[in-house]
């Protein structure tokens, strides 16, 4: 029995199920259980929310999301070979848990959930990124889901709460602080996961605002931004002469110095620069 419920160790259940971790999947897997509750309890108040969980693995996260009273749990898992471990759990949580095989770029998982929905996961480093983007720009805002609490290399998690005039800050951090709060919730070293990555890891929540700080259309913010980093290092009036002929005048107008650089502009000079192009 293990510290958290009455389902065996997680080692045990993957030694019994021949779960040897894949790296093409990446597999990384987090063992104890008290941790993965602690990840849990970061992701807000789950005995009144639904949560999608990315990836579960042997089920470590999603133990801990069920020990820590989520109201049900959709996990969307490619590698099928940990569905009877996960069937075990599901077993154990009558009607909390739902999983789902299959790729979660191609599922359209949150369609299958009640609000109020939190999104947690100990994400596949080859996915992680581009699942964050696609939450963070969905149709509308505010979007179906509450909060974000996702594991990340630590140098994803920095890129996401970097402040302007950091060498981490660019397209993510204005993507994510524009309509979220962020934080980097806790940071875990390689030897938590199971086989230990190269890198160190960090939890990022992220919880969805009414609204988004400051006003602009999310498609031209998304162009003037990609646009501005792309080459980082020029001055605006290099990078973003492709958006506009007199873009010296916009920048002006807008009270950003032609000759800056993206890093130093903020989320709001950018939502003003998108405003004035829009
Ligand atoms: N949640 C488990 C844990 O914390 O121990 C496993 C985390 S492991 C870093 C990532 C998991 O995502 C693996 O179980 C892997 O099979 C799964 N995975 C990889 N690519 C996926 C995809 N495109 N869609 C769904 N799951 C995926």
């Amino acid at each position: 029995m293990s510290s958290i419920d009455s389902l065996p160790p997680l080692r045990e259940v993957i030694a019994t199920h021949g779960l040897s971790a894949r790296k093409s999947l990446g597999q990384n897997f987090l063992l104890d259980l008290n941790l993965t509750a602690k990840i849990a309890r970061q992701a807000g108040d789950l005995p009144g929310m639904d949560v999608l969980e990315v990836g579960p693995g042997p089920g470590g996260l999603t133990r801990g999301l069920l020990a820590e009273g989520a109201r049900r749990v959709l996990a969307v898992e490619k590698d099928a070979r940990c569905l009877p471990a996960l069937a075990e759990i599901a077993a154990a949580y009558p009607e909390r848990l739902e999983v789902v095989e299959g790729d979660a770029l191609e599922v359209d998982a949150l369609a299958r959930l009640s609000p109020p929905i939190a999104i947690c996961a100990n994400l596949p480093y080859n996915v992680g990124t581009e699942l964050l983007v696609r939450w963070l720009t969905p149709d509308t805002w505010p979007p179906v889901w509450q909060t974000l609490t996702l594991m990340f290399q630590r140098e994803v998690a920095e890129r996401i709460v970097a402040r302007p005039g950091s060498k981490a800050y660019g397209r993510l951090a204005v993507l994510a602080q524009w309509r979220c709060d962020v934080r980097i919730a806790m940071h875990l070293p390689p030897e938590a996961f199971t086989p230990p990555p190269k890198v160190s890891s960090a939890v990022v929540h992220l919880r969805a605002l009414p609204e988004p700080r400051f006003e602009a259309d999310p498609k031209v913010l998304e162009r003037v931004v990609a646009a501005a980093f792309n080459q980082r290092r020029k001055m605006l009036r290099a990078s973003l002469k492709g958006l506009a002929p007199d873009i010296e005048t916009h920048l002006e107008a807008v009270g950003i110095s032609p000759t800056e650089r993206a890093e130093r502009v903020s989320v709001e000079g950018f939502c003003a620069l998108a405003r004035r192009l829009g």
